[in-house]
């Protein structure tokens, strides 16, 4: 069969995005901690805070890599269910182990999958969480799309992502980390100073604030807020159905 260039491709990038991340996944935990100071703990609990008043039971983990937001999920609210997906094996093996050692094989679930051909029925969790993930998206608006079909009407997404600082000065600062600290201890400690280059790539290139709230609508979700973290490092995003 013959495959249409546009296919090729986005198969391709997804493969080299798991591939990146099936290369790092040992180092993974260990440079989040140690890059962002351990303030992604702090970032990842006010997330998962914006789903406390709805006491969600079903819980789907959207590029759960190593399952921290699932497990820290776990914790806070007390679901029945909690399902990671992500597209990289190295990440979930990771995760499992993280699971297992915890304890909640019977209630975290991690298995493959991709953010934009979710293998679950419509309407089916109470919610959705994407810790750092709709960056990575081959295609951001159908994994957006993908994640509102999943999701029961009442519902609600949370989205953590990295976003720009709009402070001058410090805008230049955190540049400067991003572009040249941060790849440097990545090559340092993981010899992987690619993958965090990438990460550099990302953010930059990356709908944030307003813009990001605007495809959120557009792939159907309501009540849509944000809120920045840290002078505007990391934004929560949220939307019902
Ligand atoms: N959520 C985790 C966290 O907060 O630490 C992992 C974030 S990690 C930066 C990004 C993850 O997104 C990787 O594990 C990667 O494999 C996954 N990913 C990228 N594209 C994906 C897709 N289309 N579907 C599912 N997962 C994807």
């Amino acid at each position: 069969d013959k495959i249409v260039p546009d296919q090729q491709s986005t198969l391709h990038k997804k493969e080299q995005v798991a591939e990146m991340f099936n290369n790092i996944a040992g180092k993974y935990d260990f440079l989040n901690r140690f890059l962002s100071g351990g303030i992604d703990i702090i970032w990842r609990k006010k997330a998962i805070q914006q789903l406390k008043a709805l006491q969600p039971q079903t819980i789907l983990d959207v590029a759960t890599g190593t399952a921290d937001v699932a497990l820290m999920t776990y914790a806070r609210l007390k679901p029945q269910k909690i399902i990671g997906i992500d597209i990289s094996e190295g990440m979930l093996n990771l995760g499992k182990q993280k699971i297992e050692k915890a304890g909640l094989s019977n209630n975290i679930i991690l298995q493959q999958g991709d953010s934009e051909h979710i293998d679950f029925e419509d309407n089916s969790f109470d919610a959705i969480t994407v810790s750092f993930g709709v960056r990575n998206f081959e295609n951001l608006l159908k994994g957006l799309r993908e994640m509102h079909r999943v999701l029961k009407p009442g519902g609600k997404i949370v989205i953590l992502e990295f976003s720009k600082p709009r402070w001058k000065p410090f805008q230049m600062i955190y540049n400067l980390y991003l572009s040249i600290i941060a790849p440097a201890f990545a090559q340092l400690f993981s010899k992987n100073k690619k993958a965090y280059k990438y990460l550099n790539n990302s953010v930059r290139a990356f709908p944030e604030g307003k813009q990001f709230l605007t495809i959120m609508h557009e792939a159907g979700f309501t009540q849509t807020y944000l809120k920045p973290l840290s002078l505007g490092i990391c934004t929560i995003y949220c939307g019902s159905k």
